[in-house]
């Protein structure tokens, strides 16, 4: 009996000890206990939380997806893991990794243990990561597969709810004068400060993409289509009075389509490819767009 209670009392001990957040509750979802980690996440004593379900403690969202995975849990009757980001009460927010599985109190009734670990810093370098594989290198901007991802988003929500959007495709008039005449690392910095140089002029719903070494592609959520149209006027007025690298002056031919029935990523890229093609064959320097809706 008493190497019993020594065991229970270490036990608990070492529960008390990990960091990670450790909770059981019975069949009808009302905690029977927890560790301090546990405690400390959601301010409270253990009096306020024993005999309390998730309702009482969280808010009614959290609370509902708690319920909902606890439930699943139940049915699968199998050790089930999910991942979400949580609300502290103190309003900081956590991202947490957590295990529950089924377990027997009393003979016969079937509860629920669950372990939830803080795993923040490692969701946020995730994201991080994911992010800078977005990012091109050299322009700071971001890069074809970024493109290839806004423009699936945005043609989905086109065909949702038909929310117009345009392509401006941009590609620097003569560059490979500009690397033979001043190097490739001037190049480079033209790239740079044209790509600053544009993003300083697009807004917020003005999705800027390198697609390439001298192209580049905005994606313009303007709900209106002669504004596009200002906007690459004045994107191609801004960058021919504009000197980059103290003396180097550049001009950008565009073309500009609108999303349209039907569309796929492939079919506006072919619209939008042949109204640049045309800017640059009538002159360069210049603006071309299918037609003013
Ligand atoms: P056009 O007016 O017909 O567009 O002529 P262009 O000279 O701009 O077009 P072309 O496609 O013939 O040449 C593009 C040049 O861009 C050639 C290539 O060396 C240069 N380029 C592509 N990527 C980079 C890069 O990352 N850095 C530098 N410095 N140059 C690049
Ligand atoms: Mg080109
Ligand atoms: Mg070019």
């Amino acid at each position: 009996m008493e190497h019993l209670e020594n065991s229970n009392l270490l036990l608990s001990s070492v529960i008390n000890l990990i960091d990670d957040l450790i909770f059981y509750k019975d069949e009808n979802f009302k905690y029977l206990g927890c560790n301090s980690a546990f405690l400390t996440f959601i301010n409270k004593s253990p009096a306020e939380l024993i005999g309390k379900d998730d309702f009482e403690i969280f808010d009614h969202e959290l609370a509902c997806l708690f319920r909902h995975n606890d439930e699943l849990m139940l049915a699968e009757g199998n050790i089930r893991t999910n991942e979400e980001w949580v609300t502290y009460p103190d309003g900081s927010k956590v991202y947490l990794l957590t295990k529950k599985i089924p377990f027997v109190y009393n003979h016969v009734s079937t509860g629920i243990l669950g372990i939830s670990r803080d795993i923040t810093s490692l969701e946020k370098a995730k994201q991080q990561l994911k992010a800078q594989t977005l990012i091109d290198e050299l322009t700071n901007i971001k890069n074809r597969k970024a493109y290839n991802l806004k423009i699936t988003a945005l043609l989905a929500v086109f065909e949702r709810y038909q929310t117009p959007f345009s392509i401006i495709s941009i590609d620097i008039d003569d560059f490979k004068k500009i690397n033979d005449n001043h190097g490739h690392d001037i190049g480079d910095k033209v790239l740079q400060g044209f790509s600053a140089l544009i993003e300083a002029h697009i807004r917020q719903t003005d999705h800027l993409f390198r697609v390439g070494g001298e192209e580049f592609i905005i994606l313009s959520e303007s709900k209106n289509k002669i504004d596009t149209i200002k906007l690459a006027e004045k994107l191609r007025i801004t960058v021919a009075n504009k000197t980059l690298m103290s003396d180097i002056n550049i001009t950008i031919s565009l073309g500009i389509c609108e999303v349209i029935k039907g569309d796929c990523a492939n079919s506006i890229a072919k619209r939008v490819d042949t109204l640049l093609y045309q800017a640059k064959s009538s002159g360069k320097n210049r603006v071309i767009h299918n037609s003013v809706a």
